[in-house]
C-alpha cells in the first residue's frame, strides 16, 4: 500500500494537467511523515531533436527526467535527511499500466535502481482529466500494483 499525502496526489495530477500532450515526470520525497513533490523537466523531445536514432520516441509516449535536475533532487534529500519515496510520470491518453518500457528504466540491468522506491503512473486524456492512478512496486524479481491509500495531512 503506498500512502499518499492528498496534496501530492493533486500536485501531481495537476503536473500531468500542465505537461500535457507530453508526459510529466518527477519524484516525491518524504520528510518526517511529509509528501512533498518535485517536479523534473522532461527532456525527451529535447534528445529526439539531437539524436532521433538514439531517442526515437518523443515526448508524447516517452520521459527521461533532466539529470542535473535529478541531481539537485537526491543532493536535496540526501543533505536533508529525506527519503526517495517515490517516481512518478504521466501517460497521456493511454492507461496507468507498468509498461515494458517502464520496467526498462527501473530494472536496467538485473536489480531495480530503487528497489524501495515506487512508481507511480497517472493516466491522463485529451481533456487533461486524470482518468486514473496506479502505483508499481519491486516485489520478488517484478513489479506489482499497490494500492494507493490517499490521506489529508489534517487527518
Ligand atoms: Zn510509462
Amino acid at each position: 500500500m503506498l500512502k499518499l499525502s492528498a496534496k501530492a496526489f493533486y500536485e501531481i495530477c495537476e503536473h500531468a494537467k500542465r505537461a500535457y500532450p507530453e508526459e510529466c515526470c518527477g519524484i516525491i520525497l518524504l520528510k518526517d511523515g511529509m509528501d512533498i513533490v518535485r517536479p523534473c523537466t522532461n527532456i525527451q523531445n529535447k534528445l529526439h531533436a539531437q539524436e532521433p536514432n538514439l531517442y526515437s520516441q518523443t515526448a508524447r509516449v516517452a520521459y527521461v527526467m533532466a539529470p542535473q535536475e535529478m541531481f539537485y533532487i537526491f543532493k536535496e534529500a540526501e543533505e536533508n535527511d529525506m527519503r526517495i519515496k517515490a517516481f512518478y510520470h504521466s501517460h497521456p491518453d493511454h492507461g496507468a499500466f507498468f509498461s515494458e518500457e517502464d520496467k526498462n528504466q527501473a530494472v536496467p540491468w538485473d536489480e531495480p535502481l530503487h528497489p524501495n522506491c515506487v512508481y507511480i503512473v497517472i493516466s491522463i486524456y485529451n481533456n487533461r482529466e486524470v482518468k486514473d492512478v496506479r502505483a508499481y512496486t519491486w516485489n520478488h524479481r517484478k513489479f506489482v500494483e499497490i494500492p494507493i491509500d490517499k490521506f489529508s495531512m489534517n487527518r
